[in-house]
């Protein structure tokens, strides 16, 4: 193969070089779909059951072998295993084989098309993304039922490049890291699980290369680039050599900034930000002390009500509270209540036909629908808070009568624990996130209500520059340094601080470098971010002076257009970072 550039989508940073390596290439791919006569409709429906038995069977092996230092994170398959216990899909694939008279292998794949279909319908990019899941445990029985041998990750003897559709969770927990120097699959988003295992395992990942498997031979050599996303096939002597020297210098920046991470954020003169993270696995804790969090700054507790057969009880979601509490104590942890849209718990709740969903039921309004559940989510987020770092905050607030009717509910659940003689800390602080446009502009209202505010800028951009946030056709004009952004998170900020409470970021924008000055000149109290961004951000801020953030804003606060603001930034940083520019990745638009 001649010299080629793939792009997909950074997840993991990192660069390696290396021979390419096919998990499975091709497996799977050519389902034989026929009809069957009356007589194999028996025999056909044996054949899933058997399938379904095998993967879980395997899929528990699996769970056994997990190494010790993986362990947190075979709670994935946990989920796999008991969606393969879940009798939904299997009823569903002996329901096409007995209705319409499929072959097993058709059978199985029309059930998973109509899971795909109501996932496809649901704005949340990270719930949608769990189809991914439902495709990798149909995939593994699929398997089964074509006889081919399970996964190949055991012939692997040296040090190589994996490539893959799909990789799952199981097959990521299976993997030596010693041997994988970085992967790359076909699917995938930015919060797919391959992503959030490949940046606990610290190994270079990009997800979304279309073409991969067409494109690359097995053994071939080429490039993972971690850091913009691509993989060069087949590099000339030139680009092996500039790649050597990217890996080097990206390996000993990262370890200068992780050998700082530890140290406060505190700008040159004396300036200090709260270094949060944002997670939605209680295993990603150690990724958060590990990288220099002070905290948890965003808890998006829906991740434990995915992935099960059954929503969790009280008892379940208290137990992960206070986990979550006690290890990291004594650093906070923001428990943020249920953000999802009626559509998103088909199974549980039934659907809702919602032209519109970004715009439906979802956030503390799904919660109000929903009293029941959300009463026993207070209840276990109130039990837990005896431990006294434990804050709530609601998302999805528009003003101040919502707020009045969550907090009413709130009240109530609080009457009902002491009634029962149940004990909670009664000064736990309640905060709310700010992300609509009318909650912006009434900031200064619900600033006397709230203890905190937590700004949620990816959807406060969502829903003030009219852009749906999962639409790539609009992408490029997803610009957190739009002018009318920059003054929004500023008339917050300032809001709150008037009426004496902390305000932070917790959106996207919070991990770009380009976007950190400017938020300081702002006096933002904390910074909350995915755990990997942490080391690079107060690298920034221990770099800066409040003094020329300050002069920063100003200047973007009185330029007209983001294109002007990027560059501002853009030239701050390089004044600063001139030569660490290329380590850093950012939602700010190259075109402007
Ligand atoms: C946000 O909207 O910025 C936010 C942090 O919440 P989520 O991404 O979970 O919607
Ligand atoms: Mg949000």
């Amino acid at each position: 193969m001649a010299r080629q550039v793939l792009q997909g989508i950074p997840v993991s940073t990192g660069v390696a070089l290396g021979k390419a390596f096919f998990l499975n290439r091709g497996r799977s791919r050519n389902i034989p779909r026929h009809n069957i006569p009356d007589r194999d409709v028996s025999s056909e429906i044996q054949r899933v059951e058997q399938a379904f038995a095998q993967a879980l069977a395997e899929l528990e092996d699996i769970q056994l072998r997990v190494p010790a230092e993986l362990l947190e994170h075979a709670r994935i398959i946990d989920s796999h295993i008991m969606m393969l216990q879940d009798p939904k899909l299997l009823e569903s694939s002996k329901d096409y084989i007995q209705r319409m008279h499929l072959n097993a292998e058709w059978g199985l794949e029309k059930a998973v098309a109509d899971i795909e279909a109501v996932f496809h319908s649901i704005e949340d990019s990270y719930i949608r993304e769990r189809i991914q899941d439902v495709r990798l445990v149909a995939g593994r029985v699929q398997q089964h039922l074509l006889g081919e041998s399970g996964n190949n990750l055991h012939s692997i003897t040296t040090r190589i490049i994996l490539l893959a559709h799909d990789l799952s969770p199981a097959d990521t927990v299976e993997l030596e890291v010693g041997k994988i120097m970085a992967f790359a699959t076909v699917t995938g988003g930015k919060t797919s699980h391959t992503g959030i295992l490949a940046r606990a395992m610290q190994i270079p990942a990009i997800v979304g290369v279309a073409d991969l498997e067409e494109t690359i031979r097995d053994g071939e050599v080429i490039i993972i680039d971690g850091l913009q996303g691509r993989i060069i096939i087949d590099p000339d002597e030139e680009e092996l050599a500039g790649f050597t020297d990217l890996k080097y210098q990206f390996e000993q920046y990262q370890a200068g900034i992780n050998r700082s991470s530890h140290l406060p954020a505190e700008t040159i003169d004396g300036y200090r930000v709260k270094v949060f993270a944002n997670i939605e696995l209680l295993e990603e804790v150690s990724s958060v002390l590990g990288n220099g969090g002070e905290g948890v700054g965003l808890y998006r507790t829906e991740y434990s009500y995915l992935n099960r057969v059954k929503l969790p009880d009280e008892e379940q979601l208290l137990e992960e509270y206070q986990d979550l509490a006690s290890i990291m104590f004594p650093g906070k942890v923001v428990l943020r209540t249920l953000d999802v849209g009626a559509d998103k718990f088909m199974h549980h709740f039934g659907g809702l036909d919602e032209a519109n969903p970004a715009l439906g039921l979802r956030g503390v309004r799904f919660c109000l629908h929903h009293a029941d559940l959300f009463r026993v989510q207070l209840r276990a987020i109130l039990r837990a808070s005896l431990h006294e770092n434990i804050s709530l905050m609601f998302p999805m607030v528009s003003g101040l009568g919502e707020l009045r009717q969550i907090k009413a509910v709130f009240n109530s659940v609080q009457m009902e624990l002491k009634k029962q003689g149940l004990k909670y800390n009664p000064e736990m602080p309640v905060g709310m996130m700010i992300e609509l446009p009318s909650a912006m502009i009434t900031a200064d209202i619900l600033a006397t209500e709230v203890d905190f505010f937590s700004i949620g800028t990816n959807d406060l951009i969502q829903y003030s520059l009219g852009i749906d946030r999962t639409n790539s056709y609009v992408s490029y004009l997803y610009q957190p340094l739009h002018p009318a952004l920059v003054r929004m998170i500023k008339y917050v900020v300032d809001a709150g601080h008037r009426a004496g409470i902390e305000v932070s970021i917790c959106g996207e924008m919070a991990a770009d470098p380009y976007c950190i000055p400017v938020l300081m000149g702002m006096h933002v109290d904390c910074l909350s971010m995915n755990p990997q961004a942490m080391p690079v951000i107060k690298h920034i801020v221990r770099q800066a002076t409040m003094e020329e953030c300050k002069t920063l804003l100003k200047e973007v606060l009185a330029s007209k257009t983001v294109g002007r603001n990027n560059k501002l930034v853009k030239d701050s940083i390089f004044r600063r970072h001139p030569n660490e520019l290329m380590f850093y990745s950012s939602l700010l638009d190259e075109g402007y």
